[in-house]
């Protein structure tokens, strides 16, 4: 099948962006299935991973439809930025937008419009996280859902991240998923308030373009949609994957002195309450601090970076969900 090209316009000025959405239609009905790419303009492993999805599923979509929208933040990817543009706002707390905001606000209006009307069941929002990382699934929290509601939505947004083959990890509890605005993010609006499962994906690193990373990515999504039936199935899980979970992701412990630093365990190593995650060093070689687990955990990213200020978070790590 041919894929359908639209543009979704952002603004009516000059600098009126146009936003592609690739759409690929199986003559079988089933499932649509929303794939979004680098909302956050520096991690552009999502959009080559969306131009290979769009190659890949050319042949081999069986059922149902997927709208592939490769790039949200075109500001972003160009200038390289996280945010809209150079010091930007976080397009990725925005959601569902609003015409009365800023631009960020409306560009997060339009594409909410846009998708919303294509009626997904499902949508996979595309990340990087950083240099040393496991590639992982992220679970939101359905906190507008109540008992039994709530239950079924969990149950959803489990199945789907867990088909991605990694490493599966469920946000911040409630009161810190509503205070840090994740139920603005995509995926978080998408279940919170469209009520549509959502699952995020994070591969690779920030600020390149690792194919490494796109192939990790690529596999991840077709696993998503096998296990919905809309392509044969049989994708193997990355074997980086944790499977003694359940995990969820919280930040790891912060330094207490400025220095230079040297993280002692790889990425997804398990480790015990007052092991060595890390060292700081004096530019010398003088170490003046060891940065020890406060519990028990799995390394998820390192932070990017040497030189670490005084308080600063050294990396992301999964505890166990019951703590
Ligand atoms: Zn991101």
């Amino acid at each position: 099948m041919l894929p359908r090209i639209e543009h979704v316009r952002v603004g009516n000025r000059g600098d009126a962006l146009k936003l592609p959405v690739v759409s690929l239609a199986s003559p079988v009905s089933g499932p649509a299935v929303v794939i979004t790419g680098n909302v956050h303009g520096d991690e552009y492993i999502g959009v080559t991973a969306a131009h290979l999805l769009v190659d890949r599923l050319q042949h081999d979509l069986g059922r149902g439809a997927v709208h592939v929208y490769p790039s949200l933040n075109q500001n972003g990817l160009r200038s390289g930025n996280r945010g809209i543009g150079r010091d930007g706002p976080d397009l990725n707390r925005r959601f569902p937008g609003s015409r009365n905001g800023d631009f960020a606000s409306l560009l997060a209006l339009t594409i909410w419009e846009d998708l919303a009307a294509r009626k997904p069941d499902l949508l996979i929002d595309l990340h990087a996280d950083s240099g040393q990382s496991i590639p992982y699934a992220i679970i939101d929290r359905a906190v507008r859902k109540r008992g039994a509601a709530r239950k079924r939505m969990d149950a959803r947004l489990c199945a789907h991240a867990e088909a991605t083959g990694l490493t599966v990890l469920h946000e911040y509890p409630d009161d810190l998923y509503l205070r840090f605005g994740l139920d603005r993010s995509l995926a978080g609006a998408t279940v919170n308030h469209l009520g549509v499962p959502a699952v995020t994906i994070e591969a690779g690193p920030r600020g390149v373009v690792s194919m490494a990373a796109v192939g990790v990515m690529v596999n991840a999504v077709l696993g998503v949609l096998a296990d919905v039936g809309m392509v044969e199935g049989g994708f193997e899980p990355d074997p980086s994957r944790r499977t003694d979970g359940p995990w969820r992701r919280t930040a790891g412990p912060q330094t207490t002195k400025p220095g230079v630093f040297e993280p002692a365990l790889a990425p997804g190593s398990l480790f015990e309450p007052g092991d060595l995650l890390g060292r700081v060093h004096e530019l010398q070689g003088r170490v003046v601090e060891e940065v020890r687990a406060p519990s028990l955990g799995v390394v998820v990213s390192w932070i990017d970076g040497c030189w670490l200020e005084k308080g600063t978070v050294v990396a992301t790590v999964g505890v166990p969900e019951a703590s």
